[in-house]
């Protein structure tokens, strides 16, 4: 089952989406990370996503679409993926399609984790990630036991460089902008669920398995 995450930027798509690798074998596919990476190394697509990365702005699609295709392809045939930021746009999704028609694949499910806009942004502010495998705290909500150290890996927590008001305000406005006309998309074609992610994580995602499973959800 190739599943797809919407959501706003703080809804716990990352959180979610280890989780049900972990649980589910779903390959986790995440393209801010996917950016990242290439802006990380330096590759010729990363060096141009990185200004708009770190406006806060939604990285061109002549340069999304292809990495992003790409990471998919890499997973292999014989697993199925959880796609998280990707695609972010009704062009996007209408590429995602095309590409997975032609190797006889398709997305079988999209769910949005739904979150008001306010707790959005208060998480983002606080969030902190961890330098080994992205791990997620939040300085208020949810701290590491030792400051600055990961519970999990030990490794250094660090605030992402699009971590910071107006960024956040940006990527917010942006989210809302492109997100009612994709969740339109996937909609109007009977993939999309609705998850309530104003929840504390481990509902949340035994809510995700049971969706996974083929069950419904009252959230
Ligand atoms: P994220 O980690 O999902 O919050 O993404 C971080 C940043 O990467 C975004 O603010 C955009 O600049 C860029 N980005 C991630 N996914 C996409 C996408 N599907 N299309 C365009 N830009 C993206």
């Amino acid at each position: 089952m190739n599943v797809i995450f919407l959501g706003p930027q703080g809804a716990g798509k990352g959180t979610q989406a280890s989780e049900l690798q972990r649980l589910t074998g779903l390959a986790h596919v995440a393209s801010g990370d996917v950016l990242r990476a290439a802006i990380r190394d330096e590759t010729e697509l990363g060096m141009q996503a990185k200004k708009y990365y770190d406006a806060g702005e939604l990285v061109p699609d002549e340069i999304t679409v292809g990495m992003l295709l790409e990471a998919i392809h890499k997973v292999g045939a014989d697993r199925d993926v959880l796609l998280d930021g990707f695609p972010r746009t009704v062009a996007q999704a209408q590429a995602l399609d095309e590409a997975l028609g032609r190797l006889g694949e398709r997305i079988d499910l999209v769910v949005e984790l739904e979150l008001p806009i306010e707790v959005a942004k208060e998480r983002l502010s606080g969030r902190l990630l961890c330098r080994a495998h992205g791990h997620v705290y939040n300085e208020r909500t949810q701290p590491p036991k030792t400051r600055g150290v990961c519970d999990i890996d030990g490794s250094e927590l660090y605030q992402r460089a699009d971590d910071y008001p107006e960024a956040i305000e940006k990527r917010l406005r942006i989210w809302g902008r492109e997100n009612g006309q994709l969740v339109e998309y996937y909609d109007s074609r009977g993939l999309l669920c609705r998850v309530n992610a104003d929840r504390a994580p481990g509902e949340i995602t035994a809510d995700l398995v049971a969706l996974l499973q083929g069950g419904s959800v009252v959230a």
